[in-house]
């Protein structure tokens, strides 16, 4: 096992994994930005080294700064956490290269997966369902034209370099299509320095569900069953539960299967999510995502396992140790993203928190960097906490998700507490009838 491990992110994830460290009794080492010199990882963390300027591209994003904070501390493992460089292949095979260890998959599969062209190609090859839509990037009107025929609009464009939601562009009709394909090629290529696109069946009214695995070096893969990430606002996702409202235990072990055996014949390593849109009773690949994702909690909570650790275990060589038989879903749980935003025009509101209580009880979780007093900056993603509960079935996690909303108090900014308040309230959402749209209308109709 690991001795030290340096955390190559910030936040409630860099939080996450240093708790799960300590657990196993690793020690950790918090690398931060100077605008993080406060920030409650690097408290907690057994040393801190600061890696750079606020800019993301110059601490978080810095290669050669996290590298040389993992050599001068003598880490044996990086992980990475979710965003800035999980899904960067270059960084993980630097890691590799210069001794440590990538808690994570191999730099080939992140690779392979961050090409959403190549990533749907492998899983059609997998024998996973995928959204029908062209057959690898579109280079040309032309080429455009007769891909949008062949699938029948409306049609997403979508970048191959694409993530965040950003650089999908719809088109309704034939006569929309090329306006749309050089707005897109436009976005991805400042989004991502890369104007790769591909066109995809639009679907009218999905629901997104994701597939969560685990999957050892020896050849051993299980899947943890479904989160549905339905509410999103702008493609970013707002509120997520398992087991999803839509799908029932024979669906469930169906897609389940089809992805775990999926994951075995690739051979990838580590923790994954593979995310689909399902609509009328089918199953469609998005895309693979090849780290942890914000949203594990609510499969921990279901599942009673500790994601972090399995990771950290299998990174180290280990083999998991239960098999698909042994995994059980336990009732129900619904996470919270909260942001420092305003509730109603979503604009960011960083600054100082004067007060500052979290809710507790059986059954509530609180994964948050947050304190009285602490500063929330203004340079990164405005998520500063995610509420997670766990029920004995929806009813008595809708009932918990309420009173725990209630309960929790940050003060002197503004978040998004309001808009989860009045979610759990609202009719559709409490009968679990929604739809990736839904969100939306809901946010644009009480304004
Ligand atoms: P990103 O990597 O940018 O997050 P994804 O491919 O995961 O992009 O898609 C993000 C979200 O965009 C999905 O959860 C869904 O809401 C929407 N979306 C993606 N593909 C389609 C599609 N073919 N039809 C309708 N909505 C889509």
């Amino acid at each position: 096992m690991f001795e030290k491990v340096l955390i190559a992110n910030r936040g409630e994830i860099a939080l996450r994994i240093h708790r799960a460290c300590h657990e196993l009794g690793i020690e950790t080492v918090a690398v931060h930005s100077t605008a993080d010199a406060e920030a409650m990882h690097v408290r907690l963390a057994d040393e801190a080294v600061c890696i750079g300027p606020p800019p993301a591209r110059d601490s978080y994003l810095n290669k050669v700064a996290i590298l040389s904070a993992a050599t001068i501390t003598g880490a044996d493992a990086i992980h990475p956490g979710y965003g800035f460089l999980s899904e960067n292949a270059d960084f993980a095979a630097m890691v590799e290269e210069h001794g440590f260890t990538f808690i994570g998959p191999t730099a080939e599969h992140i690779r392979m997966m961050g090409d959403k062209v190549i990533a749907k190609q492998t899983a059609k090859k997998l024998g996973i369902p995928c959204v029908p839509g062209s057959d690898g990037a579109v280079t040309d009107p032309d080429m455009a034209k007769k891909a949008a025929g062949e699938i029948g609009y409306p049609v997403l464009i979508k970048a191959a370099a694409g993530g965040g939601g950003k650089g999908m562009k719809v088109a309704r009709s034939k006569s929309e299509l090329l306006e749309a394909l050089r707005v897109a090629k436009a976005e991805a290529n400042a989004n991502f320095g890369n104007d790769q696109v591909y066109l995809e069946k639009y679907l009218s009214h999905p629901r997104h569900i994701e597939i969560q695995v685990l999957a050892d070096s020896h050849g051993n893969v299980v899947h943890l069953g479904e989160r549905d990430c339905s509410l999103q606002r702008k493609h970013q996702k707002v509120l997520e539960e398992s087991p999803s409202a839509a799908l029932n235990a024979d669906q469930r072990q169906q897609i389940g299967e089809i992805v775990r055996s999926a994951i075995q014949k690739l051979g990838y390593r580590n923790a994954g999510t593979v995310e689909f849109l399902y609509e009328d009773g089918k199953f469609y690949f998005i895309e693979m995502n090849t780290r942890l994702q914000v949203e594990h909690p609510v499969t921990e909570l279901v599942t009673g396992l500790d994601l972090v650790r399995e990771q950290i275990k299998i990174a180290a060589g280990g083999t998991l140790p239960f098999r698909q038989e042994h995994v059980r879903f336990h009732g129900h749980a619904i996470e919270c993203r909260i942001n420092a935003e305003d509730p109603e025009t979503f604009r960011p509101s960083p600054g100082r928190i004067s007060t500052y209580h979290a809710p507790g009880g059986l059954g509530v979780r609180v994964d948050s960097g947050l304190y009285g007093g602490y500063a929330v900056p203004p340079h990164y993603d405005s998520m500063v906490a995610k509420l997670i509960v766990h029920g004995a079935s929806r009813n008595e996690c809708l009932m918990r998700l309420r009173r725990a909303l209630d309960e929790y108090v940050i003060g002197g900014i503004d978040t998004t507490l309001p808009l989860h308040r009045r979610l759990v309230r609202e009719p559709d959402f409490i009968d679990g009838n929604y739809d990736i749209h839904w969100l939306e209308r809901f946010v644009g109709l009480s304004r």
